[in-house]
C-alpha cells in the first residue's frame, strides 16, 4: 500500500523497527552498502531511499544538507539521533523535537534518567516515564479492589 501522509509513514516506520533500551530505533529492514536503513522509495511520498532520512522529513522536516548520526548507529533511524549537519546545533530542530531533549524531568518531576526511560513502540518517538508507569499501575490495581 502507497504511504500517503506523514502519519503513515510513521506507522509504517514504527513497525520496522526495533527501539533498543538506549532509545536507538533499529532498521530491520535491508541496510544498503553503507550500513544505512533502506526503504523503497516508491512507496514514500518522500521518495527517499534511506530510513533514517524518511524518518527525519516526517519527525523534523527538510533536511538542508546531511544527516549526521550522533550516536554512530548507522541503521539508526531515530531523529534525536541525527543532526542536520548544515547546524552544529540544535537551533533549527522543529521545536518539538527540541523539546524533548531539553526535558530533563517528566510531568511529575521525575528524572528521565536512562533507567527511568523506555520508549513504546508505536511511539517511539515520546520518551516516558517507568516511574510514573509503575504509579499508574499500582493506582489500577487499588481500583480494581474497591
Ligand atoms: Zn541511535
Ligand atoms: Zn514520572
Amino acid at each position: 500500500m502507497p504511504l500517503t501522509t506523514d502519519d503513515d509513514v510513521k506507522d509504517y516506520l514504527a513497525k520496522r523497527v526495533i527501539v533498543t533500551d538506549d532509545g536507538h530505533w533499529l532498521w530491520t529492514l535491508s541496510k544498503n552498502n553503507w550500513g544505512y536503513g533502506h526503504c523503497n522509495r516508491t512507496t514514500n511520498p518522500y521518495l527517499e531511499t534511506l530510513a533514517h532520512r524518511l524518518a527525519w522529513r516526517v519527525y523534523v522536516g527538510e533536511i538542508e544538507h546531511e544527516l549526521d548520526h550522533l550516536c554512530r548507529v548507522k541503521h539508526c533511524i531515530n531523529p534525536e539521533h541525527c543532526e542536520d549537519t548544515t547546524h552544529r546545533t540544535n537551533m533549527h530542530r522543529a521545536p518539538h523535537i527540541l523539546q524533548q531533549l531539553q526535558r530533563t524531568h517528566c510531568p511529575r518531576e521525575h528524572e528521565y534518567t536512562n533507567e527511568n526511560t523506555y520508549y513504546q513502540k508505536n511511539d517511539p518517538g515520546r520518551r516516558r516515564c517507568r516511574e510514573c508507569n509503575r504509579l499508574r499501575a499500582s493506582r489500577n490495581r487499588s481500583n480494581r479492589r474497591k
